[in-house]
C-alpha cells in the first residue's frame, strides 16, 4: 500500500520483446512508485510473465527501456546481478536446492551474492524465515515442507536479499487451495510493511483488497488500469469486461 513517497522506483518506457516473430510486447509503459503494489491481470499469454522477466533481466527487451531506480538497466553497461539482488522474484515454482534446508536455502545467496558472513547469514535467514510463519521449520527440507511451506521459504529467500520491490508471478497458482491463504497472507503482510510489489496473480480478492492499481494486460499491451475499485467495478474496456466476466 502506498505511502506518500512519490519517488518511482521501476520505470518502464515504450517495452517491446519478440520471440522469433512472435511480438509478445507490444509497447508497455508503467510506472511503479515506492511503496506501491501494482497487480497485474490477464489472460494466459498475454505477456504477463514476459514483463516481469524484463524488469529483472531474465529476458533481454527488443525495444524500450526499463530503470531501476536511478539506473537505466536496459543499458548496456547495467551490472546485471547488482540489479537482480535489488529486485526479488517469486515464481510459481519455488526453485528450493532439495538438499538444502530452509535456513541453507535462505542463506546461500546473502553468502554469494552480498558477501554476508555466515553468522550473519544465518542470522537474516532465521529472522526471515520467523516472519514468514517458519520460525519453527528452518532446519526442514523442502520435501519435508508443504508446498505453500515451500513458497514461504522462496519468498524469505527472496526477502534475505533487502530487495526494493519484489516481483510475483502467479506465486500461489501451483498451490492446492488449503495453502494458498498462508502464501497470500505472508504477501499481504509484506505490502502493508510497504514493500513496493508487482504481482501477477488470479487471486482476485486479493487483488481487490490489496492492489493501489490494477493493470489489464491483453495481447502484450495494458488494455486498462485503475483502482481496483475502477477496474472491478466499472470495467472501461470490453476486453477487460470479458476477462472478468470469465474468471468470478
Ligand atoms: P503470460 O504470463 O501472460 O501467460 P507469457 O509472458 O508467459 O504470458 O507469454 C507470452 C507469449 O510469449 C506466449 O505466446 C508465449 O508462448 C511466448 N513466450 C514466452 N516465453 C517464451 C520463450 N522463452 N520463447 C518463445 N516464446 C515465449
Ligand atoms: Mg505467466
Amino acid at each position: 500500500m502506498s505511502d506518500q513517497n512519490n519517488e518511482i522506483v521501476v520505470r518502464i518506457e515504450g517495452l517491446r520483446k519478440s520471440f522469433d516473430d512472435n511480438e509478445v510486447l507490444r509497447g508497455i509503459d508503467l510506472e511503479v512508485r515506492r511503496g506501491e503494489v501494482v497487480v497485474i491481470l490477464g489472460p494466459s499469454g498475454s505477456g504477463k510473465s514476459t514483463m516481469l522477466r524484463c524488469v529483472n533481466l531474465l529476458e533481454k527487451p527488443t525495444g524500450g527501456r526499463i530503470f531501476f531506480e536511478d539506473t537505466e538497466i536496459t543499458a548496456k553497461k547495467t551490472d546485471i546481478n547488482a540489479v537482480r539482488a535489488k529486485v526479488g522474484m517469486v515464481f510459481q515454482s519455488f526453485n528450493l536446492f532439495p538438499h538444502l534446508t530452509a535456513k541453507k536455502n535462505v542463506m546461500l545467496a546473502q553468502q554469494k551474492v552480498l558477501k554476508r558472513n555466515k553468522e550473519e547469514a544465518e542470522r537474516i535467514a532465521i529472522e526471515q524465515l520467523t516472519k514468514v510463519g517458519l520460525g519453527d521449520r528452518v532446519d526442514y527440507k523442502p520435501a519435508e515442507l508443504s508446498g505453500g511451506q515451500q513458497q514461504r521459504v522462496a519468498i524469505a529467500r527472496a526477502l534475505a536479499m533487502d530487495p526494493h520491490v519484489m516481483l510475483f508471478d502467479e506465486a500461489t497458482s501451483a498451490l492446492d487451495p488449503e495453502l494458498v491463504r498462508d502464501v497470500l497472507g505472508v504477501m499481504k503482510e509484506l505490502a502493508r510493511g510497504g514493500m513496493t510489489m508487482m504481482v501477477v496473480t488470479h487471486e482476485m480478492g486479493f487483488a481487490r483488497d490489496v492492489a493501489d492499481r490494477v493493470i489489464f494486460m491483453d495481447g502484450g499491451v495494458i488494455v486498462e488500469q485503475g483502482t481496483p475499485e475502477e477496474v472491478f467495478d466499472n470495467p472501461q474496456s470490453e476486453r477487460t469486461q470479458d476477462f472478468l466476466g470469465h474468471i468470478s
